[in-house]
C-alpha cells in the first residue's frame, strides 16, 4: 500500500514540472557515490595471473634509465630464487655502458652496478682520458654455494643479490683485467695465500695512468656503495674478479665486507 502511495506522488510531481522541462535528465539524479567506497569489499575484482607469477616489482632505476634491461619471470628453485629478476643489458645513462655477461640481478644489484660503473667511468676518464665501453661480467644469478664450493652457505648470487666482474672495457678497446692487472702484493710459491713471499709496488706508487690504480680506484668506490666487495687480496677464489654483493651483514645489515 504504501509503494502505491509513493507511485502517485511521484506522477502528482511530474504534472506540476513545467513544459519542456519532463525530459530525465531534469529528474534529480543520486549523486555518485564516493571514490572510497570503491574500496569496499564487493568493489574488489580479482584478476586471474598466470600461476608462474609469484610476484614482481617495477625498478625504478630501469624506469628512469640509468639500467637499461628488462623485468623477466620469477625464479623459484629449491633455495634460490629471485621474485623480480631483472635481465641487465647496460648501465649508465642512455644504455651507454654494455653489460657483456647480460646478468639477471634483483633491482637493488641492478642499480648498484649503475651506480660503480658510472663511478668507474668517471676514473677511466680522469686517469686515461677515455671512458668505459663495457663491462665484462659473470651471470649475476647463479644457483649455488659460496665459491662454488660442495658445502657451505649459499652464495648471494642464488638471490640474483651478487655480480662478478672480470674486467673492464674502455672506448678505445683497451681491456683492463682484474686477472692481469690487479696490483698483486701477495705471492705465493705453493698456492697458499698466507705465504707472503713477495711484495711488489702497491698501486699508490705506480704511474696515474697504470690500470692497477684504476683497478684500485673501482674496488675502493664499490665499498661504498656494496655490502660485500671481494678482490684478489680477499682469497685466491676471486684472484680473476670482483665480486660485488648486497648480503645482509650484522644484525642490521649494515656491517661491510671490503676485501
Ligand atoms: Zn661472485
Amino acid at each position: 500500500m504504501e509503494d502505491r502511495m509513493k507511485y502517485l506522488a511521484l506522477g502528482a510531481l511530474l504534472a506540476l514540472a513545467p513544459a519542456g522541462s519532463g525530459d530525465a535528465q531534469q529528474i534529480p539524479t543520486p549523486a555518485p557515490r564516493p571514490q572510497q567506497q570503491e574500496d569496499t569489499p564487493e568493489a574488489v575484482v580479482v584478476v586471474p595471473v598466470n600461476p608462474a607469477r609469484v610476484y614482481q616489482a617495477a625498478c625504478p632505476a630501469l624506469l628512469d634509465g640509468r639500467v637499461t634491461g628488462r623485468i623477466v619471470e620469477p625464479i623459484v628453485d629449491g633455495a634460490c630464487g629471485i621474485l623480480s629478476p631483472v635481465a641487465v643489458e647496460a648501465v649508465g645513462a642512455r644504455g651507454a655502458i654494455a653489460v657483456t655477461g647480460k646478468p639477471v640481478l634483483n633491482c637493488g644489484m641492478a642499480t648498484a652496478l649503475a651506480r660503480i660503473a658510472t663511478a668507474a667511468d668517471e676514473f677511466a676518464r680522469q686517469r686515461f682520458g677515455i671512458g668505459l665501453e663495457s663491462l665484462e661480467t659473470g651471470s649475476g644469478y647463479a644457483c649455488r654455494l659460496r665459491n662454488r664450493a660442495a658445502e657451505g652457505k649459499i652464495s648471494e648470487h642464488a638471490f640474483a643479490n651478487a655480480i662478478d666482474i672480470t674486467a673492464f672495457q674502455l672506448e678505445d678497446g683497451q681491456r683492463v683485467s682484474v686477472e692481469a692487472s690487479w696490483p698483486v702484493v701477495r705471492q705465493t710459491e705453493n698456492g697458499l695465500e698466507e705465504e707472503l713471499v713477495e711484495a711488489i709496488a702497491t698501486p699508490f706508487e705506480r704511474a696515474d695512468d697504470d690500470p692497477a690504480r684504476f683497478l684500485a680506484d673501482v674496488h675502493g668506490a664499490a665499498c661504498s656503495i656494496f655490502s660485500t666487495v671481494l678482490g684478489p687480496d680477499a682469497n685466491a677464489a676471486h684472484r680473476s674478479h670482483f665480486h660485488f654483493d648486497l648480503g645482509c651483514h650484522g644484525q642490521d645489515c649494515t656491517y661491510l665486507i671490503c676485501e
